[in-house]
């Protein structure tokens, strides 16, 4: 078994797109990336379909949220 910082470092994964939004909603099982024409991506929040409480595209960083559950990225 090796020990911490011995052998070759692991290969790193390039981190998704959405990891730059920050906050939570990249961390929610109710977000969803989608991506424009122009190439930009934005973050659908799969609660503004059964709840007005919620926007559909909330602006990033989203800090604090009432609906916020703990998933990946769909
Ligand atoms: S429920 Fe809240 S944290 Fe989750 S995607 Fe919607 S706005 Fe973001």
């Amino acid at each position: 078994m090796k020990e911490p910082g011995q052998g070759p470092a692991e290969p790193r994964r390039p981190a998704p797109a959405q990891s730059s939004f920050g906050g939570l909603c990249p961390a929610c099982r109710h977000a969803r990336p989608v991506t424009s024409a122009k190439g930009s991506t934005f973050l659908l929040c799969g609660l503004a379909a059964v709840d007005p409480a919620f926007p559909r595209y909330p602006p990033q960083p989203v800090r604090t949220c009432a609906g916020h559950e703990p998933g990946p990225l769909r």
